[in-house]
């Protein structure tokens, strides 16, 4: 087995190892979480939510503790820790303690009058052992939002954290607040090696947050099962400004968007487009403002950008912006180290950038920002969406209605119109992306169902008659079915009722002689 060590991502000394799961270990996990689903299929969704309850309050209790272990193998500033992992957390529990016994109800269908007499209903059913992959950048908070909604809905759950951020133990803990819970969630850890190895238990659904490169290989590996796959990939997202914004708000939005987490978010702004009017101005502002930022871990709250987790992820920033310099981009801040040991970056501006530059067509995932002006409304659609990703943008408007008409012109499956990366901030929205950002959702009702299958159910109370569409078929009944095709659809308003009842009523009675 290989070990693997799980570093302090600011000192860069290891912390622990964890070994890459045996064959054993794999095997147990989804046999404890086959058993767990069977605990869980005799609950009600009433009694999945009191259980949620108890592990929401522990994440409350815990709140501080969650945040260091988060920040010992992340490197975050706590501020970010704080709110995105601690409170972006509790804040999806309530809507989904308040929401799922509602959005998973069995639910009444419409019966169409050709039907008529029969009742129709959807339940939505779980899914049996999910399988949750997750990647560094969150660790707590993606893999409690995507557990608890699977726990939600019924499912048991075998998780793999990244083996950057395991959080060694903490999922655990946090689910021991219920035995309901602690028997359906079974953690995995380990690198990809263990994961294509999780894959090969079948399980019943792959929820997958992580890089495009690795959301293909899964696919690939989950058809060979037919497993469904939700993918959520990374992002290129734009952040669209006009004219007649309030500069000194909009560049404060831009510089949190572009640096929240160092830049390591998914939804993180990296491509920033400004109008002419204002574009020296936003510039000028923009460059004032980010020379004021903080770097620090291990902080106590008053430090604006962490660390960056992942050893490779520096390369692929320095590697980018040191590419885009080199092709004659212009860095009007930043675009180095912070001097030191520490795996800091600059928070860094770019200008002059073009889409033939990594940083403008890849994602950059580090505090890094392209900026460039545009003239008209359809050339920053065309520029913005010039990209193979789509996962979310931001648009800057007074003008509501002309924010609207772009947001709705742009190819990503988000938008947050005068504010950045907040759709992902009320749990009641859908998150996901489109083209290589990915499909499937999480949060909101879509996320909810996502981890269901609906079953569609039909109730006939009229069991001692038979139908017309069954045998024997007759000659007789093929004219009659003509006519009722014909009173149905050939007709509208009192005439297509009189017809329909003429004709159903013979076809009806046809349909209950016997084979002559
Ligand atoms: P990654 O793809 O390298 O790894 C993610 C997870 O996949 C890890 O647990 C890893 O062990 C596992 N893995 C690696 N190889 C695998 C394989 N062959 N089969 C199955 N699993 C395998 O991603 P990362 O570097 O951990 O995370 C950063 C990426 O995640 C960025 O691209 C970021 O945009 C994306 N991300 C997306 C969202 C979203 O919701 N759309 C959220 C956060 C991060």
């Amino acid at each position: 087995m290989n070990a693997i060590a799980v570093k302090n991502s600011v000192t860069l000394e290891t912390l622990y190892e964890i070994n890459e799961s045996s064959e054993e270990q794999i095997k147990a996990a989804f046999s404890n979480a086959r058993e767990g689903f069977q605990q869980l299929k005799k609950t009600t969704v009433k009694e999945r939510v009191e259980a949620l309850k108890k592990v929401r309050d522990v994440i409350y209790e815990n709140r501080e503790k969650i945040v260091d272990k988060v920040i010992l193998e992340t490197g975050k500033s706590r501020t970010d820790a704080l709110v995105s992992e601690a409170m972006g957390v509790l804040d999806y529990a309530d809507w989904l303690i308040a929401n799922a016994p509602k959005i998973l109800a069995d639910e009444k269908a419409h019966t169409p009058i050709s039907l008529m007499g029969k009742k129709s209903k959807i339940y939505h059913e779980a899914l049996g052992v999910v399988l949750i992959i997750a990647p560094w950048n969150y660790p707590f908070n993606i893999a409690m939002v995507s557990i608890l909604t699977a726990l939600a809905a019924g499912n048991a759950v075998v998780f793999k954290p990244s083996e950057i951020t395991p959080l060694n133990g903490l999922i655990e803990e946090m689910m021991s607040a219920s035995p309901l819970l602690t028997s359906s969630v079974n953690v995995v850890y380990g690198s990809g090696i263990t994961a294509q190895r999780l894959i090969d238990q079948r399980p019943a659904k792959i929820f997958f947050t992580g890089s495009a490169r690795t959301g293909k290989k899964i696919l690939s590996q989950a058809a060979n099962y037919l497993i469904p796959v939700e993918l959520e990939l990374g992002g290129k997202d734009q952040m669209v400004v006009f004219d007649d914004v309030n500069i000194d708000r909009t560049v404060a939005g831009c510089l949190w968007g572009a640096m929240t987490n160092a830049g390591q978010s998914c939804t993180s702004v990296e491509r920033v487009y400004v109008q002419r009017g204002i574009y020296q101005a936003f510039v000028d502002k923009l460059k004032e403002e980010c020379a004021k930022l903080v770097l620090n871990a291990g902080d106590d709250g008053g430090a604006d950008i962490g660390g960056i987790t992942a050893d490779f992820q520096l390369d692929i920033i320095r590697k980018q912006v040191e590419d885009a310099r080199a092709a004659g981009a212009s860095i009007i801040a930043g675009g180095e180290m912070l001097s030191g040991e520490l795996p800091f970056y600059l928070p860094t501006i770019i200008e002059n950038a073009t889409t033939d530059m990594a940083v403008m067509s890849e994602e950059t995932f580090g505090p890094v920002i392209t900026v460039s002006p545009f003239t008209t409304e359809q050339e920053v659609i065309d520029e913005s969406n010039n990209t193979e990703f789509g996962l979310s943008a931001s648009v800057w408007s007074k003008d509501l209605v002309r924010a609207d008409r772009v947001a709705r012109a742009l190819e990503v499956g988000a938008v947050s119109i005068n504010n950045v990366m907040l759709t992902e901030g009320n749990p009641a929205l859908p998150f996901g992306g489109t083209k290589q950002s990915g499909f499937g959702r999480v949060k909101g009702v879509e996320g909810l169902r996502g981890m269901t299958q609906s079953k569609a159910i039909l109730v006939d109370k009229q069991s001692d008659k038979l139908e017309a569409n069954w045998y024997p078929y007759t000659r007789a009944k093929y004219k009659l079915f003509s006519q009722f095709i014909e009173a149905l659809f050939g007709n509208k308003g009192l005439q297509k009722w009189i017809k329909f009842a003429v004709s159903g009523i013979k076809l009806e009675s046809e349909s209950q002689k016997p084979r002559g």
